[in-house]
C-alpha cells in the first residue's frame, strides 16, 4: 500500500498546484492570445495555456517530489494541463479542468479536479473556479455529491469528437435525453453532481491523463469506469496512452449501461 503520509502529501500539493494551474488558464484567456496549434489535427489542439500549465505542475512537482511523475517507483503522477481544449478555444469555458491524477500500483487511488471557469456565468459576485478531489477509501469533496433522476437515462457524451460508432453506441441505449459536452473531467463532473446517468464514449481518443484523476473521484464516491468493454484501466507507467477501447462511466447502475452495449461497438473498438 501507498504510504498514506506520502500520498496525502502528493495530493495536498496537487490540490495547490491545480489552483495556480487554474490562475494561469484564465490568464492566458483574459490576455487574448491563445496560441493555438494543431497536435494531430483540427480536433486535437493546443493552446498557451496547455503548454504553460504543462510546464507549471511538472515543476511544482518534480521540486517537490524529486522523481515527478514517479516517486517511489510506483506511485505515477498523470496530468492533463487542460482538458477540454477545444470548448477552452471556443470560449465554452466551464468545460474546461485541469486534472492530476495519482495511481499506485496501476491503480487510480487519489485525483485532484480545477475547473477554472465554475461559477463564470454567475456574476461578478460569484466566486470563479473551484477544486474537486478524492482519495480511495476516503471521499471525494469539494462538490456536492448528487444523483442523477431516478429512472431517466440521460447520456454525456463527447461534443467535438463524435462518429458514427460514438453516436450509434448511444442511440443503441436508448436514452432519455444526450448531453454533449467538452472535457473528461467535465463529464465526470456531470455524473457526480447527477447531471447525467452514464458517461458513454464509444472512440478512441481519450488518454490515460484523462481519465486518472476523474476516475479517483468516481470511485471514491461508490461510481464505476471502464473502457466500452467493462475492462478497468491500468495507470502504471508503462501502459499505453490512449484509451482505445473508449469510456464507460456511471455514479449509480453501471451493469445496467454496460449490459446494453451492442456487440458490433464492442467488435470495433480493440482495447
Ligand atoms: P471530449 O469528450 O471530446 O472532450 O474528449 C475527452 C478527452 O479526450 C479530451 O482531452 C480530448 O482531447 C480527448 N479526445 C477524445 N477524442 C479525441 C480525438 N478523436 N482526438 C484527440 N483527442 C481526443
Ligand atoms: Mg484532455
Ligand atoms: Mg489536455
Amino acid at each position: 500500500m501507498a504510504s498514506p503520509a506520502l500520498l496525502m502529501r502528493v495530493v495536498a500539493s496537487a490540490y495547490s498546484v491545480a489552483e495556480k494551474a487554474a490562475k494561469i488558464v484564465r490568464n492566458v484567456m483574459s490576455a487574448g492570445d491563445l496560441g493555438i496549434v494543431e497536435k494531430t489535427g483540427a480536433n486535437d489542439l493546443q493552446t498557451k495555456a496547455d503548454r504553460l500549465v504543462q510546464m507549471s505542475i511538472c515543476a511544482s512537482l518534480a521540486r517537490k517530489f524529486p522523481k515527478v511523475t514517479i516517486i517511489g517507483e510506483e506511485l505515477v503522477i498523470w496530468v492533463d494541463p487542460l482538458d477540454g481544449t477545444k470548448e477552452y478555444t471556443e470560449g465554452l469555458l466551464d468545460h474546461v479542468t485541469v486534472l492530476i491524477g495519482i495511481a499506485y500500483g496501476g491503480k487510480a487511488i487519489a485525483g485532484v479536479i480545477n475547473q477554472p471557469y465554475y461559477n463564470y456565468e454567475a456574476g461578478a459576485d460569484a466566486v470563479l473556479g473551484r477544486t474537486i478531489w478524492g482519495v480511495l477509501g476516503l471521499g471525494a469533496f469539494g462538490f456536492q455529491l448528487t444523483e442523477a433522476p431516478a429512472g431517466k437515462h440521460i447520456i454525456v457524451t463527447t461534443r467535438s469528437h463524435s462518429s458514427t460508432l460514438v453516436n450509434d453506441c448511444i442511440s443503441a441505449l436508448n436514452p432519455d435525453s444526450v448531453i454533449r459536452v467538452g472535457g473528461a473531467g467535465n463529464k465526470i463532473i456531470q455524473l457526480i453532481e447527477g447531471k447525467a446517468s452514464a458517461y458513454v464514449f464509444a472512440s478512441p481518443g481519450c488518454k490515460k491523463w484523462d481519465t486518472c484523476a476523474p476516475e479517483a473521484i468516481l470511485h471514491a464516491v461508490g461510481g464505476k469506469i471502464t473502457d466500452i468493454h467493462g475492462n478497468p484501466f491500468q495507470y502504471n507507467k508503462e501502459v499505453k496512452h490512449m484509451n482505445s477501447a473508449g469510456v464507460l462511466a456511471t455514479l449509480r447502475n453501471y451493469d445496467y449501461y454496460a449490459s446494453r452495449i451492442p456487440n458490433t461497438v464492442k467488435q470495433s473498438l480493440v482495447p
